[in-house]
C-alpha cells in the first residue's frame, strides 16, 4: 500500500465536495452511501474509480449502526442525491452501502430501505472496515474504522478478511467527554474537537477514551498475528490518536493524512 497515492486519491474525493470533476465518464456511475452515526456521506466515482462528486451532512439519524430515524435518514439521502444529480446532470440509480461489522440482518435491511427509498438500487452491503480496504488495499494487518459511534475492525490475512468486530466507542464519546469537562453542549464540543487550535488542549482530556479504543482493538486482535494497525474514520483525524493506539497495543499504527472519507469512498468502489 502506498500512502502517498491514498492521500492524493482522498484529496481528490475531498475536492469533489466543492467542485464536480470534469473530463470523467458520466456513464455507469458508482455511488457509495455511508449512513453514519455522525455523518451521512454520498461519494460518486466513475467506472474507473475516479472521484467525481461528494456530498455530506452532519446528522444524528443512525446510532451504533442502527437507523433510529428512518424518515430523517431518508430525507437527507434524498436531498444529497438530488444535489449530486443537479451538479452532474444525470440520475444516480445504484449504490453500495456499508454497516458496522456484525450488524444484524434486520438492521442491514433498514439501511437498504433508506437507500432504496431514495430511488437507488442497492448493489452491495459491506462491513465498513472491509469497504475501507478497497482504498487502502492492505494484504495483512488490521483495518480499524473509528467513526462517530463505534470502533469497527477487519483483520486481513493474505488479502482475505479473517475476522470482523465492532464495539460502541467512537467520536461521539469523545465529544461527550469534552462537553462534560468544559460544561458546553454537544454541538460546541464537536466544534472544539475539530478545531485545530483547540486539539492539543482537548487531546489530554480524551486520552482515556482513546485508550479504551486501543483496548478494544487489542482484545480483538489477540490470537491473530497482526504487525500493522491501519486507522480510518473521522475520529482518526485527531492528531496523535495513532501514537496512543500504538503505545497501548505495542503494534505499529499508521494512518493516511485524511482518514475521514476513506470508508465512503471504499463503499463506492464496491458498487
Ligand atoms: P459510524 O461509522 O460510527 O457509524 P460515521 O460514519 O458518522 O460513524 P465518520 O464519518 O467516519 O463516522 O466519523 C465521524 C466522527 O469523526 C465524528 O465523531 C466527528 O466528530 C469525527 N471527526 C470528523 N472530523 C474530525 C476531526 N478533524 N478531528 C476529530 N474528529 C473528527
Amino acid at each position: 500500500m502506498d500512502f502517498k497515492l491514498v492521500d492524493e486519491f482522498i484529496q481528490d474525493v475531498e475536492n469533489s465536495i466543492q467542485v464536480t470533476k470534469g473530463n470523467c465518464q458520466l456513464k455507469d456511475l458508482k455511488v457509495g452511501v455511508d449512513l453514519g452515526t455522525a455523518y451521512i456521506v454520498l461519494v460518486v466515482l466513475d467506472k474507473a474509480n475516479n472521484p467525481i462528486a461528494c456530498e455530506l451532512e452532519f446528522a444524528q439519524v443512525v446510532k451504533d449502526g442502527l437507523v433510529v430515524d428512518y424518515i430523517g435518514a431518508l430525507n437527507i439521502v434524498k436531498k444529497l442525491k438530488a444535489k449530486l444529480e443537479g451538479r452532474l446532470g444525470v440520475e444516480l440509480t445504484r449504490a453500495a452501502i456499508a454497516v458496522p461489522p456484525g450488524t444484524g440482518e434486520g438492521d442491514c435491511r433498514s439501511h437498504r430501505y433508506v437507500v432504496e427509498g431514495s430511488g437507488m438500487e442497492v448493489t452491495a452491503i459491506l462491513d465498513e472496515p472491509t469497504a475501507a480496504n478497497a482504498v487502502l488495499n492492505i494484504k495483512d494487518g488490521v483495518v480499524v474504522d473509528i467513526g462517530g459511534g463505534t470502533t469497527g475492525l477487519a483483520i486481513f490475512d493474505k488479502g482475505k478478511v479473517v475476522y470482523i468486530a465492532d464495539e460502541a466507542t467512537g467520536g461521539t464519546h469523545l465529544s461527550l467527554v469534552i462537553a462534560g469537562n468544559y460544561k458546553i453542549n454537544f454541538e460546541e464540543a464537536e466544534e472544539k474537537k475539530k478545531d485545530k487550535d483547540c486539539q492539543r488542549e482537548v487531546f489530554t482530556i480524551v486520552v482515556p477514551v482513546i485508550e479504551k479504543m486501543a483496548s478494544i482493538i487489542k482484545s480483538h486482535i489477540a490470537g491473530f498475528h497482526v504487525d500493522n494497525i491501519f486507522l480510518v474514520g473521522g475520529t482518526c483525524c485527531l492528531n496523535g490518536i495513532e501514537e496512543i493506539i500504538e503505545k497501548e497495543t505495542g503494534i505499529r499504527t499508521l494512518k493516511p493524512t485524511n482518514p475521514f472519507l476513506i470508508t465512503p469512498t471504499g463503499i463506492a468502489m464496491h458498487c
